[in-house]
């Protein structure tokens, strides 16, 4: 294993916050690597169409938006290191990073880890996720064509599964807790105009029924618990995200959930770390603001560096 050089930034992450940190730290100079251990994109690759990030038309792909992202990287000679960071340590006003490959120390780190689906932690979930049991419609609702499925969540991404979902299947139920749902205004006329959409309000998930593939879930009312069965071949769980933040408990301020706390310029509870993204404790998850957070952590990195921002 051997020790490499301290360069001046580390970036863990290359979904559109550390991708957007990368095109700011490279273009202000700073030496840096980005680390990703999955594909480059995150949580773009999983979302059907981009319609409100300005300057992009509607209906771009997230894959598309992913791909313009890696054209970004490569026009600035920038190569993503395929490693998962595994543990970190700071020492001697140093960020220590280990992999299963190496050993690397850097001046500053910018977390853009993002995050990953909640899950509802049901009987039946564990043993049946791949099985009829999904987080993503993009990558699986071909499976469920001409079936019956069911979306769980009532906030925009349960939305816009269950309108993806609902020129797939022949019908899409939509599970959510409460009577009314979070979805932005917009999502939520789409959904009320779908004919082979149906709204179960107040209900929630008790447990997937199946053997080796799903065939029914039973549902729960909040109200009066009163149980009753729900005949389907597919659910999709869409209530939320929880960050991809283990690494950083005990060496940063989280909050309950785990999401990473900074000041206005993004900057950590440690002064060499700073976060982007929805790592973060933010509260507007948009792509738009996530690459506008990885841009602000840059320059606030080439400050703490330099002593002055790139435009002073
Ligand atoms: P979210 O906005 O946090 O919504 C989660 C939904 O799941 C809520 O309706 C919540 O119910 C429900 N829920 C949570 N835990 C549950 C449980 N244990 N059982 C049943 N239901 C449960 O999450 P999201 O929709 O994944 O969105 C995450 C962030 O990304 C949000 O900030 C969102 O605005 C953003 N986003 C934006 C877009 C867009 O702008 N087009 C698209 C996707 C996501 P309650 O409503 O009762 O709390």
């Amino acid at each position: 294993m051997s020790q490499a050089r301290v360069k001046e930034l580390a970036i863990i992450g290359a979904g559109i916050a550390g991708v957007s940190a990368a095109i700011y730290a490279k273009r202000s100079g700073l030496e840096f690597d980005i680390f990703e251990s999955k594909a480059l994109g995150g949580q773009l690759l999983l979302m059907e169409n981009i319609d409100n990030y300005a300057g992009i038309p509607a209906g771009t792909k997230g894959f598309e938006l992913s791909e313009a992202l890696s054209r970004n990287l490569s026009g600035l000679d920038i190569e993503p290191i395929n490693q998962e960071i595994l543990s970190i340590k700071i020492d001697k006003d140093l960020i220590w990073l280990k992999s299963q490959e190496n050993n690397y120390t850097y001046k500053t780190l910018i977390i853009a880890t993002g995050a990953t689906f909640r899950r509802l932690d049901v009987p039946g979930e564990s043993q049946l996720t791949g099985k009829g049991v999904s987080y993503c419609a993009v990558c699986d609702g071909f499976f469920f064509k001409g079936k019956t499925v069911a979306v769980i969540g009532g906030g925009n991404t349960a939305a816009e599964e269950a309108l993806y979902l609902s020129d797939v299947a022949e019908k899409v139920f939509l599970v959510h807790r409460r009577d009314q749902l979070r979805a932005l205004g917009y999502l939520q006329k789409e959904i009320f105009a779908k004919k082979n959409i149906e709204i179960i309000f107040g209900h929630v998930v008790e447990k997937v029924n199946g053997t080796t593939k799903v065939d029914s879930l039973i549902l729960s009312n909040i109200k009066n618990g009163e149980k009753k069965p729900l005949s389907l071949q597919g659910v999709f769980i869409a209530i939320g995200i929880t960050p991809a933040t283990s690494l950083f408990s005990g060496l940063l301020d989280l909050d309950d959930s785990g999401f990473i706390l900074t000041d206005e310029f993004l900057q950590t509870s440690s002064p060499l770390i700073w976060a982007c993204g929805d790592c973060r404790k933010r509260p507007l998850k948009q792509l738009i603001t996530a690459a506008s957070e990885g841009a602000i952590a840059s320059l606030s990195v080439y400050k703490h560096l330099r002593g002055h921002y790139i435009s002073a």
